[in-house]
């Protein structure tokens, strides 16, 4: 983390940039973490709210991405940014603790995308089965086509009741990291194999972008990497467990 804010009294001057921010393009104020203090590790690192107008915070173009067409991602940079203390949240050098208490939350989030995405490859891929025909029968006829979506809904269902478990928790205020961290890798590289089955059920037809199946495929390959990748969350679920 490179972006800094230097203290000048009543103000800071923000320097540095962010890339691969979602919804960058039409945010009218942004939450920038930067470095308040350079020595003092996660102590030194504070939350900076930036307005949209402020003299050198500018924002590039929206990203190309491969799936997710509908939502920007930007990058914002911030040259000699005069961000008065008033716009400081929290207190100086507690912005490690906020983004560590709602971290889960987000990756909780990106679980429940995940379910949602599944249930809906579970509503496409039977109606799929039962209307096309391959040597003379639907394909949800042979045993293998069965056998796939019995596996998905089954998984599905698993799932869910993990996810609904973790959003009771964390509405009573008892998620914890690890947890949160279990749910976002389990469910995206879940969805990732859910949407690659039902990919391959469709055929052909699977790889076209017309076929909603196709587009939850490129939609989902991101679900693993962002909100903190499959391996970082299995870092620290590591480490909660004292390795
Ligand atoms: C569409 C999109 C939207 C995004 N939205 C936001 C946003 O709104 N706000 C925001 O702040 N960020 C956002 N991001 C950034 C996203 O969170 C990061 O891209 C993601 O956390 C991975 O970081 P990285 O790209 O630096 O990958 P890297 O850290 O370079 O990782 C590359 C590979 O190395 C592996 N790796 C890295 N460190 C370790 C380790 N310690 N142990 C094992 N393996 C490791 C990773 O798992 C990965 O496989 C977004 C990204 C995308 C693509």
């Amino acid at each position: 983390m490179r972006t800094t804010a230097v203290d000048k009294g009543d103000h800071y001057v923000l320097n540095g940039s962010k890339t691969f921010i979602s919804n960058g393009i039409p945010a009218d104020l942004v939450i920038v973490v930067a470095r308040t203090n350079p020595d003092a590790g996660h102590w030194g690192i504070s939350l900076l709210v930036v307005e949209r107008g402020m003299e050198g915070f500018e924002r590039g173009r929206n990203l190309d991405k491969m799936g997710l067409k509908a939502q920007d991602t930007a990058e914002l940079s911030f040259d000699n940014v005069i961000v008065p203390k008033a716009n400081l949240l929290g207190e100086e050098g507690s912005g490690f603790i906020s983004l560590m208490v709602n971290l889960p939350q987000e990756r909780i989030s990106i679980a429940v995308i995940a379910v949602a995405a599944i249930e809906h490859v579970l509503d496409m891929c039977p109606a799929y089965a039962k209307e096309r025909e391959a040597f003379g029968r639907p394909i949800g006829k042979f045993q293998n086509t069965r056998f796939v979506l019995a596996e998905m809904a089954t998984e599905a269902h698993i799932a869910r009741v993990f996810v609904n478990d973790c959003v009771l928790k964390l509405n009573a205020g008892e998620v914890d990291t690890s947890l949160a961290a279990m749910a976002k890798w389990w469910t995206t590289e879940l969805q990732k194999r859910v949407v690659d089955a039902g990919v391959q059920l469709h055929g052909g037809y699977g790889y076209m972008s017309e076929y909603p199946i196709s587009k939850a495929y490129v939609d989902s390959r991101i679900q693993t990497i962002y909100g903190g990748t499959t391996e970082i969350q299995k870092e620290i679920i590591g480490r909660m467990l004292g390795l």
